[in-house]
């Protein structure tokens, strides 16, 4: 990845600090971006009259926004570098900054993979259509998504979604996309999202029946991971930072849902649980956390209420509990579940485990709304 390929776009930044005279303001950068943070900060001190604080704290997320402590040390303003508006108010103000990367790769290498996924969501829909002459059993095998839901599927669009820095690209992607003879949509999702095509971590509300398969403009797994274990469709990457194109195996996805299936396992004999509490504005999911100490209670185990701003094994694992239960960010319990010492799972997990909910129907990501 070239850093200087980024545009951190903070002119309407140094107008508001200009306009409401701020002198002191925070700077929130996401990890990927912290190597640039003091050159931005030499910018916004060059070009007002303001003192920037690095929120040094690791930031994931909009959902990670700073907020009290930074109102203690006396600052106005709060800009978050990176991330856009969630359907939270961290009680701060907060300019967010859009930081977008200028890369445009080719379509030449991701055609043949997203060719072959048409095929699949087309293969789906047919199938779909001739549900009617299947015997129940013989259809579920026909029509299982890649996490084993029998999901509707109306028609077998291209979902083109993106990360947030190439957002940018995907009305002129669509067309160009079009051109090469695929209907493509670009989803729009529920609140927590503030884009046309926008996907997250913890959030893939675009997803629609007539979406059969998925293109994702970005880089790395995580988003893939999360959106495949989400909708269950095929998914095709490709990457601007490096040009690469390629498809979300379906033998990690595997691999993820045999590990879920082995801790659901694992807990079956467990009585006692710390159940997560996130401390962070936008994860922060309290009434999920007591309705799992309650079901706990129906079936007479014990859940513990455990709030904490960052989430890791060092400051969990010697509580003399079985197991935790994670409502805090729900990536934690998927992918770092390896680090805990003690089997670490979603709320939904916790539900099949006790005879709530059936995996049998499909596996359900744990999403934030
Ligand atoms: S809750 Fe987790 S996945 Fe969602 S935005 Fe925050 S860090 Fe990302």
């Amino acid at each position: 990845m070239d850093l200087e390929r980024h545009d951190f776009q903070l002119d309407e930044l140094v107008e508001r600090i200009k306009k409401n005279d701020h002198r002191l303001i925070a700077l929130q950068v996401p990890e990927g971006l912290k190597m640039q943070a003091l050159e931005m900060m030499d910018e916004i001190e060059d070009e007002s009259a303001a003192k920037v604080v690095l929120a040094a704290d690791p930031c994931y997320g909009a959902c990670d926004l700073v907020h009290d402590k930074m109102r203690a040390m006396g600052v106005e303003l709060v800009a978050h570098m990176g991330h856009s508006q969630m359907n939270i108010d961290s009680g701060m103000p907060t300019e967010f900054i859009p930081v977008t990367y200028d890369g445009e790769p080719g379509l030449e290498e991701i055609f043949p993979i997203i060719s072959s996924h048409r095929e699949l969501a087309i293969n789906r829909l047919e199938n779909m259509s001739q549900m009617k002459e299947f015997k129940e059993a013989d259809g579920q095998k026909k029509f299982l998504d890649a996490v084993g839901r029998i999901a509707p599927l109306t028609d077998c669009k291209l979902g083109l979604v993106g990360s947030i820095q190439h957002l940018h690209l995907l009305e002129e992607y669509k067309e160009r996309l079009e051109k090469l003879g695929f209907d493509v949509e670009i989803p729009v999702g529920g609140d927590r999202l503030s884009f046309p095509g926008q996907v997250l971590g913890c959030n893939y509300s675009g997803d629609s029946p007539e979406i059969g398969h998925y293109l994702f403009l970005g880089s790395g797994d995580f988003h893939p991971i999360g959106l495949v274990l989400h909708t269950g469709k095929p998914l095709a990457i490709l990457d601007p930072y490096t040009d690469e194109a390629r498809e979300m195996s379906l033998e990690v996805i595997e691999r993820i849902l045999r590990q879920r299936f082995g801790l659901i396992m694992a807990i079956d004999e467990a009585q006692s649980f710390g159940i997560l509490i996130g401390e962070k504005p936008g994860q922060m999911r309290r009434n999920l956390a007591i309705r799992m100490k309650r079901l706990l209670e129906k079936h007479g185990k014990k859940g513990y209420l455990l709030a904490l701003d960052h989430v890791g094994p060092e400051l969990i694992n010697f509580y003399p509990v079985d197991a935790f239960v994670n409502t805090a960010c729900p990536r934690i319990a998927i992918d770092d579940s390896t680090r805990y010492e003690k089997p670490l799972i979603t709320p939904y997990e916790l539900e099949v485990s006790l005879g709530e909910k059936k995996w049998e129907t499909g596996y359900q990501f744990d999403e934030i709304p």
